[in-house]
């Protein structure tokens, strides 16, 4: 779960990060209002969960609070990557000498949170990860000491800090640290990072993205998810009860369980092929479930093809069939399909799908490369 910059900063506040202290606004009068009430300039920055909003347009500074208005009025009715943006924060708007770049993530590889700062923050960082990755330097922070202030310093100097402002950077970096590990974050994030003209440190910018499955420890945290700013994929999964995972490639896959969903992306990859999407309907699914999966999958215009590998344990795999039937009957397709289907029952089920005109195939290794040359032969929708 993503957490609004104004959410962040907030909880950035609260661990002793400076931050503009702004407020949000749900339309242009309000946001003039805020404007006077906090003194201009201000900055006006649109509330939608994605990056790269400055880039878009949706951050926007105003002299006067005539101006803030008119730059609300724009922003709000804008959508950023396809998100409609439905507030706005008016923040006093800072002097900058030079936006740095914080961030704590965890990394898989070696298992353990990796903060890292840049000099070269702000709006670009991707941009500088991809050029000049040297200049992002890292320290790896032990899950049981946590972050160490000797490390914050040593980042601090890394990045080529002058001395007298490494005492503040460490400071930010301890809060951020804290405030990541409070709130179950996988990633902490603050970009820029300002200098200001008066020499400070201060958080412009703040991002905080949950561990979802550590929200049931923070039901305050959950609170503030928006379900307005899902995306309507993720949001009718969940109500669905699926867990789904939208990705980039162009083999829709519905698989019953999660070890054999990853299985099953790794063997489509194996082949040459990507898959469009991590989907596990879970044991025991019926034609409604399948259904939801479906549409969930076919909303997709990438897709080319759908594999199925469905492993009948409890679940029986002719259930499994006359669910795919139903939910073929209910949403109309053109895309291509191929099931492998084993286990108890599997043979029924088989002989069921074939009769739907659906391929079928007994090994994964069979149905991923059949679903491969599918996709890559491009004749679905
Ligand atoms: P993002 O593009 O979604 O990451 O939005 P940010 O909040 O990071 O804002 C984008 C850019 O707007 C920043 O990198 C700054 O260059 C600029 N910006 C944001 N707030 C201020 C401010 O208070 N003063 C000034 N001068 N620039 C700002
Ligand atoms: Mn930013």
């Amino acid at each position: 779960m993503k957490l609004h910059e104004h959410q962040s900063k907030e909880l950035f506040a609260r661990y002793g990060i400076p931050t503009p202290q702004g407020k949000v606004a749900y339309d242009a009068e309000a946001a003039r209002e805020i404007a006077k009430q906090i003194g201009v300039p201000v900055v006006v920055k649109a509330q939608v969960l994605v990056g790269g909003r400055g880039k878009a347009g949706g951050v926007k500074l105003a002299k006067t609070a005539d101006e803030a208005e008119e730059h609300a009025n724009t922003i709000l009715g804008m959508e950023i990557k396809g998100l409609p943006v439905r507030k706005v924060l008016i923040d006093p708007a800072v002097t900058a000498k030079a936006e740095l770049y914080l961030g704590i993530v965890v990394d898989r590889a070696q298992g353990a949170p990796v903060i890292m700062a840049s000099a070269a923050g702000g709006v670009e960082i991707e941009e500088v990860a991809r050029v000049s990755p040297e200049k992002i330097k890292r320290q790896t922070i032990d899950p049981v000491l946590g972050l160490q202030a000797y490390q914050a310093r040593e980042l601090g100097f890394d990045i080529g800090l002058e001395k007298k402002r490494v005492p503040e950077f460490v400071k930010i970096a301890l809060g951020l640290y804290r405030v990541f590990v409070d709130t179950d974050a996988s990633l902490g994030e603050i970009n820029p990072l300002f200098i200001s003209s008066e020499d400070a440190l201060i958080a412009a910018d703040g991002k905080l993205v949950l561990d979802d499955s550590a929200l049931e420890r923070h039901h305050d945290l959950e609170m503030l998810r928006d379900a307005d700013e899902e995306n309507q994929a993720e949001r009718e999964a969940r109500t669905a009860g699926l867990s789904f995972v939208k990705l980039d490639g162009n083999i829709g896959c519905m698989v019953n369980g999660a070890g054999l969903a990853m299985a099953t992306m790794d063997v489509i990859k194996f082949y040459g092929g990507a898959p469009a999407n991590f989907l596990d309907i879970g044991g025991g699914a019926k034609s409604d479930k399948v259904a939801a999966a479906l549409r969930l999958i076919l909303a997709d215009p990438n897709v080319q093809a759908v594999l199925f590998n469905i492993f009948g344990g409890i679940t029986r795999g002719d259930e499994v069939a006359r669910g795919i039937v139903d939910a073929l009957a209910q949403v109309k397709t053109r895309v291509p399909m191929v099931a492998r289907i084993v286990g108890t029952n599997a043979e029924e089920g088989r002989r069921i799908l074939a009769s739907a005109n659906m391929q079928t195939a007994t090994s994964l290794e069979e149905g991923a490369k059949l679903a491969v040359e599918i996709a890559k032969a491009g004749v679905g929708n």
